[in-house]
């Protein structure tokens, strides 16, 4: 079909009408009003069919855009017959397609920064200048236990109930400084310690409200206060015995004393001197400890439990001979754990050495391995004087001692039972302890079975 522009249209309606036009005239039989009736309806048709060839693919475009703002993808636009209206049907469906892509673009990144600000650890909250609620991510609804999307738009302390954070809000958009800093504690379920760093938003020049970004630093600050103590325990645990060094040195020093009283004075010094160089190692061994820890996963092997056992019993053999303890062992044959031979070993040696050091002489302790569905259990079991339950819970914590001054005498550093449960856990295993007064100790170690060795290819099914 021959497809012709609009003006060109125009130009052939025009003669055509005025053809009609000079044929009505032409028409002698017709009276004037009769031919001029005649000629505007001509007219008027004329008109009608050249404004609907230009409504009707309008009217087209207009329906094709509404379906492409509302998301149709597949979206069929008129061709319309004349030139100027294709191209205008051209134009105005590039310009809807880029628009399109630019939606699209946008929508993608908006999708990109909501999953980026909901896996953040730290809290944030967006809030508008009047102080409510724009934004939230997902920390932030669980710190502060609220659902972003019934909340949107409601008062900051209405929602959070935390007079010290809405504080901090107006803070930041009354910019007291460009960053306000301020902690708080809520308390969900537990006690939580949280920092918080407010901004003020600005866009184009405009404030737009403030940012609060809420930092757990509960865990933080417990190692603080777990290290603070630590020092201050291991310098106490130091003191002692250099208090005791120097106080019998300068005794000897400053008095004249019989010969074999100095030889008690030494022994004692000899002894204090012991206890501080087992304190060393004690310590040298948890720094030790702790560096391996963070440098990642032990380096476990599959090892035999018998060797584990037989090391650590030679180890205290000597002061169980002292005491007269015998040291029964009851281990399968063949059996192998996942381990770091040297730190079992030593987490092995301390329960026993405890047992040694606390049991009576003459007495028995008994080491019995036993494998159970899903665990190797190492149980160190004395006849020694037990220990009451309500000991049970701290007595893995650094320094802690059911009997101070027994601990001290027979030479402990009350840090054996938290080295051992150390290097157990760093085995992906844990120490448990069932014990009562006057009915000795048992110490049990977990241990999660090895894998089971892979199936080898020999001997399988072709
Ligand atoms: P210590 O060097 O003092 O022995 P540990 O951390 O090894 O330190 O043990 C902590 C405390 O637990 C000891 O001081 C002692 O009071 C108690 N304890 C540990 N093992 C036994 C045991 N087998 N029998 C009785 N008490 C024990």
């Amino acid at each position: 079909m021959l497809r012709f522009g609009l003006f060109a249209r125009l130009l052939a309606a025009l003669a055509a009408v005025m053809i009609v036009a000079a044929w009505i005239g032409s028409l002698g039989e017709l009276s004037i009003p009769s031919r001029m009736v005649l000629l505007l309806l001509i007219a008027a048709g004329v008109s009608g069919l050249i404004a609907r060839s230009i409504g009707r693919p309008l009217d087209g475009m207009r329906r094709a855009a509404q379906a492409q703002a509302g998301g149709e993808i597949e979206v069929e636009w008129p061709i319309p017959t004349t030139r100027e209206m294709r191209e205008l049907s051209n134009a105005v469906q590039t310009m809807a397609l880029n628009l399109q892509d630019k939606i699209r673009t946008i929508e993608n990144l908006l999708a990109e920064q909501r999953s980026i600000f909901d896996s953040m650890a730290e809290g944030l909250i967006v809030v508008d200048p009047r102080e409510r609620i724009l934004d939230a991510n997902r920390a932030a609804q669980q710190m502060l236990q609220f659902d972003i999307a019934s909340v949107r738009g409601r008062d900051m302390l209405e929602v959070v109930r935390n007079a010290r954070l809405a504080n901090l809000a107006r803070r930041a958009l009354r910019e007291e400084a460009p960053l306000i800093e301020g902690s708080i504690m809520l308390f969900a379920g537990s006690e939580r310690q949280i920092q918080v760093r407010g901004s003020l938003l600005r866009a184009g020049g405009r404030v737009k409200g403030a940012l609060l970004v809420l930092s757990d630093v509960t865990r933080l600050r417990r190692l603080e206060s777990i290290q603070t103590e630590f020092v201050a325990n291991a310098s106490h645990e130091l003191k002692t015995p250099v208090t005791s060094i120097k106080g019998f040195a300068e005794t000897i020093a400053s008095e004249d004393m019989p010969p074999d009283q100095i030889k008690r004075y030494c022994r004692i010094i000899a002894r204090h001197a012991d206890q501080l160089g087992t304190l060393i190692d004690d310590l040298l061994e948890l720094a030790r400890l702790e560096h391996e820890e963070g440098r990642g996963p032990l380096n476990l092997a599959p090892t035999p439990v018998t060797e584990l056992i037989e090391g650590a019993v030679e180890t205290c053999a000597a002061d169980a001979s002292r005491k007269n303890i015998r040291i029964e062992r009851v281990i399968p044959p063949d059996l192998l754990v996942q381990a770091h031979a040297l730190f079992l070993q030593r987490a092995i040696f301390n329960l026993l050495d405890n047992a040694v050091k606390y049991s009576p002489a003459h007495s028995t302790i008994r080491v019995i391995v036993e494998r159970t569905d899903s665990e190797v259990l190492i149980h160190v079991r004395d006849e020694g004087p037990g220990i009451a339950p309500e000991h049970h819970e701290r007595i893995f914590e650094r320094f802690y001692r059911v009997d101070k001054s027994r601990s001290r005498k027979l030479g402990g550093t009350g840090l054996g039972l938290s080295i051992a449960k150390h290097l157990v856990e760093a085995h992906g295993g844990r120490i448990t302890l069932v014990s009562a007064p006057g009915q000795g100790s048992t110490f049990t170690i977990h241990l999660p079975l090895p894998p089971p060795p892979p199936a080898s290819a020999e001997g399988a099914p072709p």
